[in-house]
């Protein structure tokens, strides 16, 4: 089983816009464009909403069968480990393998040098499509090999326990302290192909920073050309290592990277690759924006979610403390916020291009505040139900017309 040259993690924190994502996927048919559609939702978002991985295939299984959409999807267990896959098992097709907590730690002495001598072959000229040099596979033998270990146990583990052929695997290596170079990438993927995981997709530490609802943060050129570097470095792990065919890169916190999108098209529309993007927390933030602009008792509830956002900072913040970047003094204050109309509370937050009225402290604020709504109950979804024009409108747009067609149609 794999993924098609272009698939799109499009996470739904409370199950209700399966189909408003849809129907994004199908303007980008009518368009020309195809991508697989992928619910993401990690462990730890499950954990603070309170819904299981159960719900979440239902719920995608409910949103194809009313749609009609025969395309391929996948639901994906996302950022899992050995500690918290179990509960995935029976309910996902997809499967990110995340080994944070693996990386740094020390491998056998026997396995270190078996290491260093299969991966010797790199430091020929020509072998890689980057230059290797020997401080390359030591960092990597050091830093990450024990991670890439930890992945191919998770992976037979999970292999063990679903039909052959029934699910796709991705490596998550994006929440480290310093990106990888494409050099360690290469590295990495040899000491993959002796792990002998059949991976789909491989989410690598890129430089600069993506932070929640936002747009990149950093040197738009530098990305590129780690981007281009390393799509070059998994065709050739496709070619060389024999990693399966269609392996690509995946970009995780991918939402709202303006910035990025038409570069990463021309990358992969000039090397013949693929890429997966990984967008989570944004179809949230634009129920919230559809709310708004519903107005009346639509707006009210997206203001109460705000104060009481503001008041549960820090509470809020702290299990995404290493994505966000909020700065307090410019939050508006919840009795400014209580005075705006419709018209001012989505120009605040919603998020498009070069928005000038945007204010990034409140959107990221909101877009870890979604503990707020689900402690909320039937309220929030009742809501989003008797609003449900203005939110999927808003859902669609943003998918399609922000995301989608940049990235998939240049
Ligand atoms: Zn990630």
């Amino acid at each position: 089983m794999q993924l098609s040259r272009f698939s799109i993690g499009t996470g739904d924190r409370f199950g209700l816009e399966g189909e408003a994502q849809i129907a994004a996927f199908e303007e980008l048919r009518a368009q020309g464009g195809e991508a697989d559609i992928v619910w993401n939702k990690s462990n730890r978002e499950h954990l603070i909403i309170g819904s299981s991985p159960a719900d979440q295939a239902a719920r995608a299984a409910a949103a194809i069968q009313r749609t009609g959409w025969d395309g391929p999807w996948f639901v994906d267990a996302d950022h899992i480990s050995l500690k918290t896959v179990d509960w995935f098992l029976p309910h996902c097709n997809f499967f990110t393998i995340d080994v944070a907590e693996t990386i740094g730690k020390k491998v056998s002495a026997a396995a270190r040098a078996a290491y260093l001598e299969h991966a010797r072959f790199l430091l020929d000229e020509g072998a890689a499509p980057v230059a290797v040099s020997q401080a390359d596979i030591e960092t990597v033998a050091d830093k990450f090999l024990a991670a890439v270990q930890e992945a191919g146990t998770t992976y037979r583990y999970i292999a063990a326990k679903k039909p052959k052929d029934s699910f796709v695997v991705e490596l998550s290596m994006d929440e480290t302290d310093v990106p990888q170079t494409p050099a360690q990438v290469a590295s990495i993927l040899v000491a993959v192909a002796a792990e002998e995981i059949p991976l789909a997709t491989f989410a690598p530490r890129f430089p600069g920073k993506f932070l929640k609802g936002i747009d990149y943060v950093g040197d738009v050129a530098a990305f590129l050309g780690a981007f281009e570097a390393e799509t070059k470095i998994v065709l050739w792990a496709v070619d060389r290592l024999g990693l399966p065919r269609g392996f690509k890169l995946s970009v995780h916190t991918g939402s709202d990277k303006f910035r990025l999108y038409r570069g990463i098209h021309e990358i992969v529309a000039r090397l013949g690759a693929g890429v997966h993007l990984k967008t989570a927390g944004t179809t949230w933030l634009e129920e919230i924006v559809g709310l708004a602009e519903a107005g009346g008792d639509g707006l009210a509830l997206a203001k109460r979610v705000y104060q009481a956002a503001y008041a549960r900072i820090d509470e809020l913040v702290a299990p995404y403390a290493n994505v966000v970047e909020i700065d307090k003094a410019r939050l508006p204050r919840p009795e400014e916020v209580a005075a705006w109309d419709s018209a001012t509370f989505v120009q605040a937050l919603r998020h498009e291009p070069g928005s000038s009225t945007m204010q990034p402290d409140m959107r990221q604020l909101m877009h870890v505040g979604f503990k707020i709504v689900a402690e909320m109950g039937r309220e929030f979804s009742d809501a989003v139900l008797k609003h449900r024009g203005s939110v999927a409108r808003n859902v669609q747009r943003n998918l399609y017309e922000r995301h989608l067609r940049p990235l998939i149609l240049g």
